[in-house]
C-alpha cells in the first residue's frame, strides 16, 4: 500500500531556501548523512549491548558508493533502521517551532552549519546537491517491513513497502544537475577525509589497488601482484580516544605526521581529558615554530564525537594558544550557533580556562622534570610562553615560575634567579634594578662589553615577540626597569652613586660642545659633555630607551603616529674624562680640533653600524691621512 503526505512544515518551499542558502557549504550533507549513518550503527551496538536487540550484529562497515551514471550517491548503513512509522515520525516532522522563525533565521546565517545544527535538519541538507533523495529501510523489529521513502524536494512524499532484506538504512541521493562535481571518486574521497576520518564505525568507499605478495619466482624473488581491497577511509579508535597510559611516544608522533604530514616531529605533547564540568578530550601539539607567527595559525581541528566539525577554533582555544596543533573532541561545545553566542557560552569559558591551565601545568611539570631539556627548547616554548604571559594575566601568574631569560652568553635564568643575579651590580641611585637587553648581539657589541666589563648582564631579546615581552615584564616587575643597552653611554645607564664625574670645566665643556657640533654639523645629534670611565669610548652614539620605543611602536603600527613622524635624534655622548677630548682641547689648531672631533664621532657611529656611503668613504680617507 503506498501513502502520500506532506512533510510538515509550515513554509510552502522549503527546499528551495535550504539550495539557495546553503549553497557555499553543500559539501557538508556528507557529513551529516554518514554521521547519521554512524549514529544509527552506534545505537544497534549499545542496543545489543544492553540485550535488548537479539539479533547477529553482522559487520557493521558503513558504505559509501557513488554511480556516475545514474547520478546517485548513496550512503548504507546496518544500524538500528527504521520502520515507516518511524521514517514518518523522524524524517517527516522537521522540528522546528515556527517556519517564520526558521526564516528569519535564515536571512542572517553565515554558513549551512549554524542552520542545520540548529534546526535539527541533517537530514535535509541532503537536498543542497540532489532533486530526489530515497530511503530503504529496514528495522531491527523483528518482523518488521521494509519500508521506501521517497521525497522530490517539495514537502510532498511518498511512503510505501520496500525491498531492503537486511538491517539497515540506505540514503540515495539523485544529485542534480548543478551538484554533478560530487559524482567524483577524488571529490568525495577529499570530503570523507576532511570529514569523517576519524569516525568510530569503519566507513568503506570505493575499492582500492595494493600490492601483495604473490609467491617466489624462478630465482627465489619475492613476485608481487596488484589486487583490489575495500578502502576504509577512517581510523576508529584515533589516538584521543584511547587512554594516556596505554599510549607511547611513537603513537603520538604518528598521530601527528597524520594530521600533519609534512611537518618537523613536535616538541611535546598534552593528552586532554576531562569528563566533569564539561565532556573534553584531545591532544594539543607544541609544534617547532620558526617566528613564523601567522603561518601556523588554525592549525588545531574540533570535533564533536570524532565528526570533524571546524578548524577554526577561535573562542574556544585561548587566543595565544591558537599556535598549537593537533584535536580537540568535545560534544559540550555548541558547535553549530553563532560566534557571539559562542563568546559568551560559559562552557566554552571553562573549557578555555581548562586548556590554559593544562598548558601551564604541562610547562612547569616540564621545567622542574628536567631543567636542561626545557633549557634547550626554550628557544621553540618561549614564543608560546612569552605570547601567554602577554595576553593573559591568569598564564602570567604561572608562566612566571618557568618562563626564562636568556643572556648575550646562552645562560638561563627564572626571573626571580634573574633578580638575584643582577641586583647587586645593577641597582641605581634610586634603588631601582636596571635590566639590560640587546636586540642584536653584532650590532650592539661595543655596548655588551662596555656593561660586561663592569658585571653588568646582559639579556638577549631579539626574537619579534620580545619588544612587547619587555613592556609586559617592565609593568609587572616591581622596581625595575628595561633598559636596551645601547640607551646610553654605559655609566649613565645605571645611574649610580658615586659614578663617574665630569672633570673639565664648563668652560672646557661648552667648548667642547662646539667643537663637536661644529665637527658634526646637523641637528639630528644633540651633543652632550659628560663624565665617564677613561676606559670608555671618547664618544658614543645611543638613542634614548622612551623615544627608541615610542618609535618602534610607531613602525609597528601602534598608534603612535606622533613620535613616528619625528626625526630620529640621537643624544651624542663626549666623554669629557677621555685623552682624546683633551688632546682636542690642548691643541691650537681649529681645522685639527674638528678633524679630531668628526674622527671620534664616525668611530661612534661605525661601532654600531651607522656609518654608510658617502661619510664612510670620508672616515676611510681621513683615517688614512691621519696614520
Ligand atoms: P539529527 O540527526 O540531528 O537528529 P537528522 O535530520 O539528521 O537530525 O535526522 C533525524 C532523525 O532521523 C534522526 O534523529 C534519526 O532518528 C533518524 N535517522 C536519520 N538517518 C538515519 C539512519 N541512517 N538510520 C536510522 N535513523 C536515522
Amino acid at each position: 500500500m503506498q501513502e502520500k503526505g506532506t512533510i510538515s512544515i509550515h513554509t510552502e518551499n522549503i527546499f528551495p531556501i535550504i539550495k539557495k542558502f546553503l549553497y557555499s557549504d553543500n559539501e557538508i550533507f556528507l557529513r551529516e548523512l554518514v554521521s547519521n549513518a554512524v549514529d544509527a550503527t552506534q545505537k544497534i551496538k549499545r542496543m545489543a549491548a544492553l540485550g535488548d536487540y537479539k539479533g547477529e550484529l553482522g559487520d557493521l562497515t558503513i558504505d559509501v558508493s557513488f554511480d556516475k551514471e545514474k547520478k546517485t550517491i548513496t550512503v548504507s548503513d546496518r544500524g538500528l533502521g527504521m520502520t515507516a512509522e518511524e521514517i514518518k515520525k523522524y524524517i517527516n516532522q522537521i522540528a522546528f517551532s515556527g517556519a517564520s522563525e526558521f526564516v528569519e533565521k535564515f536571512k542572517d546565517a553565515k554558513d549551512a552549519n549554524e542552520i542545520i545544527g540548529k534546526f535539527g535538519l541533517g537530514f535535509y541538507s541532503a537536498f543542497m546537491v540532489a532533486d530526489t533523495v530515497e530511503i530503504h529501510s529496514l528495522s531491527r523489529e523483528e518482523g518488521a517491513e521494509p519500508a521506501k521513502w521517497v521525497c522530490d524536494g517539495s514537502t510532498e512524499f511518498e511512503i510505501s513497502p520496500g525491498d531492503k532484506t537486511d538491517r539497515g538504512t540506505d540514503v540515495i541521493l539523485h544529485i542534480n544537475s548543478e551538484s554533478e562535481e560530487f559524482l567524483d571518486k577524488w571529490k568525495l574521497q577529499e570530503i570523507l577525509d576532511k570529514y569523517a576520518k576519524f569516525l568510530p564505525v569503519p566507513i568503506r568507499f570505493e575499492t582500492k589497488t595494493e600490492s601483495v605478495e604473490d609467491g617466489v619466482d624462478d630465482k627465489g624473488e619475492k613476485k608481487w601482484k596488484s589486487v583490489e581491497v575495500d578502502n576504509i577511509i577512517n581510523t576508529t579508535n584515533p589516538i584521543w580516544t584511547q587512554a594516556p597510559s596505554e599510549l607511547t611516544d611513537e603513537d603520538y608522533l604518528k598521530f601527528y605526521k597524520e594530521l600533519y604530514p609534512m611537518s618537523e616531529d613536535p616538541l611535546f605533547w598534552i593528552h586532554l581529558n576531562v569528563d566533569y564540568p564539561f565532556n573534553l578530550t584531545g591532544v594539543l601539539y607544541f609544534p617547532k615554530v620558526k617566528n613564523d607567527f601567522d603561518l601556523q595559525r588554525n592549525k588545531i581541528k574540533l570535533f564533536s564525537r570524532q565528526v570533524f566539525i571546524t578548524d577554526e577554533v577561535k573562542d574556544i582555544v585561548p587566543e595565544f594558544l591558537m599556535l598549537l596543533h593537533g584535536v580537540i573532541d568535545s560534544p559540550d561545545i555548541p558547535l553549530n550557533v553563532s560566534r557571539s553566542f559562542l563568546q559568551s557560552d560559559s562552557n566554552v569559558k571553562k573549557i578555555n580556562n581548562y586548556i590554559t591551565k593544562k598548558v601551564a601545568d604541562k610547562l612547569g611539570e616540564l621545567f622542574k622534570k628536567d631543567r636542561k631539556v626545557y633549557e634547550e627548547k626554550w628557544k621553540d616554548i618561549g614564543l608560546f610562553v612569552k605570547y601567554g604571559m602577554i595576553s593573559e594575566d591568569k598564564f602570567y601568574e604561572k608562566g612566571k615560575d618557568f618562563a626564562l631569560l636568556t643572556n648575550t652568553n646562552g645562560e638561563h635564568f627564572t626571573l626571580d634567579e634573574y633578580q638575584e643575579k643582577v641586583k647587586p651590580y645593577q641597582t641605581g641611585k634610586d634603588e631601582k634594578v636596571v635590566y639590560l637587553y640587546a636586540t642584536d648581539a653584532d650590532k650592539q657589541d661595543t655596548f655588551i662589553q662596555s656593561a660586561n666589563k663592569k658585571d653588568y648582564d646582559v639579556l638577549l631579546m631579539d626574537s619579534p615577540i620580545d619588544s612587547h615581552f619587555i613592556q609586559n615584564l617592565e609593568g609587572k616587575l616591581e622596581n625595575a626597569s628595561l633598559k636596551r643597552v645601547d640607551a646610553d653611554v654605559v655609566d649613565k645607564l645605571i645611574d649610580k652613586e658615586g659614578g663617574y664625574e665630569n672633570l673639565l670645566t664648563d668652560e672646557q665643556s661648552k667648548k667642547v660642545k662646539e667643537i663637536f657640533e661644529k665637527a658634526i654639523g646637523s641637528q639630528t645629534y644633540n651633543v652632550e659633555v659628560e663624565g665617564s670611565s677613561p676606559e670608555e669610548l671618547p664618544v658614543t652614539v645611543t638613542m634614548d630607551e622612551f623615544m627608541r620605543r615610542m618609535k618602534d611602536m610607531a613602525k609597528n603600527g601602534g598608534g603612535m603616529g606622533f613620535y613616528g613622524a619625528m626625526p630620529d635624534n640621537y643624544k651624542v655622548g663626549v666623554n669629557g674624562n677621555h685623552p682624546v677630548i683633551d688632546r682636542i682641547l690642548k691643541s691650537e689648531d681649529a681645522a685639527e680640533q674638528e678633524r679630531l672631533a668628526k674622527q671620534a664621532f664616525d668611530l661612534a657611529l661605525l661601532s654600531q653600524g651607522l656609518l654608510t656611503g658617502k661619510e664612510l668613504t670620508a672616515f676611510v680617507k681621513r683615517s688614512v691621512e691621519l696614520i
